[in-house]
């Protein structure tokens, strides 16, 4: 389906057409200008045609200059918003010089996608003024009368062509989607053990953490019984839940060799960060957020994994409260990226906060999983730019059209917008960050990809 902005000046009959379309009285409408107030939409049918509609009725009676303004911006707004315009004029009065104001913004702004009306044209009163509307060189004018009802059938076979091409175009779109889909990697099994990295730099506790989990494996099934081991990882149960740790023992014996540390945990971090689901990177409360916990935990972000930070030998803080709320502050200033990522304390040696630790893990991975359905995604990039317009570089306000999920582990969405290459990064940031806000899902990554549409 489409949305079909009704633009032009005050009283030429927008919300009468907008009420006939939508087939409800939602609006007072009256002869008296500016009755009806803001932008509405609503689902219009006509005959077998769906679509959405926006009446920009709202223009109250104003002095010249603040009219303008607000007729521009609301005007601009509604075609940023729709995928086709219709420019109404009153065919009793003829063409205005507001009208001409109106057909010059939406020469400008609406690349074309315009129809034109002439309404109020039941009878002969509306003749002249039909004619004249060809003058406005934005096609040929469909005859209306939106309080009769007249004309409904043409606008009907106006519309027909767009809408086949809109639905073409999201055909078009969502077959892309499709195909790239095939190669994202494969979806979320319940069944399947969650696959976890515990990374950090030496000493910060890491094996002490992995005993721990499977001693509670352990106390749960008996000395070893639960406990296998392959060649890239330890199957656990833990909390009823299996788990697949990446098994760093072989990253210990090479480390001993001093030396040689800082180069193999390079290598073998990104081992593990591509075999885990969720990256744990554990920090030590002694010396947190060291150079390469900074390091692996980007490293994570990047490779689109999820990401938990752990603080280990929390037993040892002194003022907890303090050191918490530092350890959040250095987490959302020195990894940006992260910010808002899980941040639970535990003590690997006592086993306090292993629980929460692991409600923790369960609750990222599923956010990293998550899927939004299209619907929903549309209806709040709608609002997202009706808020917050996006740029116009050079006087062309880029459009945002369309908005899906391509893939989970990470999520991914991918907006349809008509200049992508200019699309500048702040705006793509406040809309990542409002994807976290909105749908929930602070801490793992998330991409956004920018298509051409026109
Ligand atoms: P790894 O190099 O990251 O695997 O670190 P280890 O697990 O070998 O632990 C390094 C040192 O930190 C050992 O002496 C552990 O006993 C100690 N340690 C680990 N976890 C804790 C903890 O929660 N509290 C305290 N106080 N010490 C810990």
């Amino acid at each position: 389906s489409f949305t079909l902005a009704i633009v032009g000046r005050p009283n030429v009959g927008k919300s009468t057409l907008f009420n006939r379309l939508v087939g409800k009285k939602l609006a007072l409408v009256d002869d008296q200008p500016g009755v009806t107030r803001d932008l509405r939409e609503g689902d219009a049918r006509l005959a077998d045609l769906r679509f959405t509609v926006i009446d920009t009725a709202g223009l109250e009676q104003a002095t010249d200059e603040s009219l303008q303004g607000r007729m521009r911006a609301l005007t601009e707004r509604a075609v940023q918003m729709a995928d086709l315009c219709l420019f109404i004029i009153d065919a009793r009065v003829g063409v205005t010089a507001d009208d001409l104001v109106f057909a010059e913004i939406l020469r400008r702004k609406a690349d074309g996608r315009v129809l034109l009306a002439a309404n109020k044209a039941e009878g002969n009163a509306g003749d002249a003024g039909y004619y004249e509307a060809f003058s406005l060189g934005l096609g040929e004018p469909i005859a209306l009368s939106a309080e009769h009802g007249e004309g409904l059938d043409e606008l009907r076979h106006a519309l027909m062509p767009w809408h086949d091409r809109f639905a073409a175009e999201r055909r078009a779109a969502e077959r892309q989607v499709a195909l790239d889909a095939e190669g994202a990697p494969e979806e979320h099994d319940p069944t399947k053990p969650m696959q976890i990295a515990v990374m950090g730099r030496p000493n910060a506790g890491k094996s002490t953490l992995i005993n721990a989990i499977l001693g509670e494996d352990r106390l749960l099934t008996g000395p070893e019984a639960g406990i296998t081991r392959d060649s890239i990882g330890l199957n656990v149960t833990w909390g009823d839940r299996p788990f697949k740790l990446f098994d760093t023992a072989g990253i210990r014996k090479k480390a001993k060799v001093q030396e040689k540390l800082e180069k193999l945990s390079v290598s073998d971090g990104l081992r593990a960060v591509r075999f885990a689901e969720v990256v744990i990177i554990l920090l030590d409360v002694t010396i947190p957020f060291e150079t390469q916990d900074l390091r692996l935990a980007d490293l994570a972000e990047r490779e689109g994994r999820a990401v938990i930070f752990a603080v280990n030998k929390w037993d040892l803080a002194e003022d907890k409260n303090q050191t918490l709320a530092a350890l959040k502050e250095m987490r959302d200033r020195l990894l940006p990226q992260l910010a808002g990522a899980p941040l639970v304390t535990v003590s690997a040696l006592t086993g306090r906060g292993l629980e929460r630790l692991r409600e923790a893990i369960v609750t990222t991975y599923e956010i990293w999983n998550k899927r939004v359905s299209t619907s929903r995604l549309n209806d709040w990039l709608i609002e997202q730019v009706q808020q917050h317009p996006p740029p116009a570089p050079g006087g062309r306000r880029i459009r945002l059209r369309y908005m899906t999920q391509a893939k989970a582990r990470p999520p991914t969405f991918i907006v349809f917008c008509s200049k992508p290459e200019d699309m500048p990064t702040s705006y793509s940031r406040f809309l990542v960050n409002g994807l976290r806000r909105d749908f929930d899902m602070p801490g793992v990554p998330i991409r956004l990809e920018l298509r051409k549409r026109e």
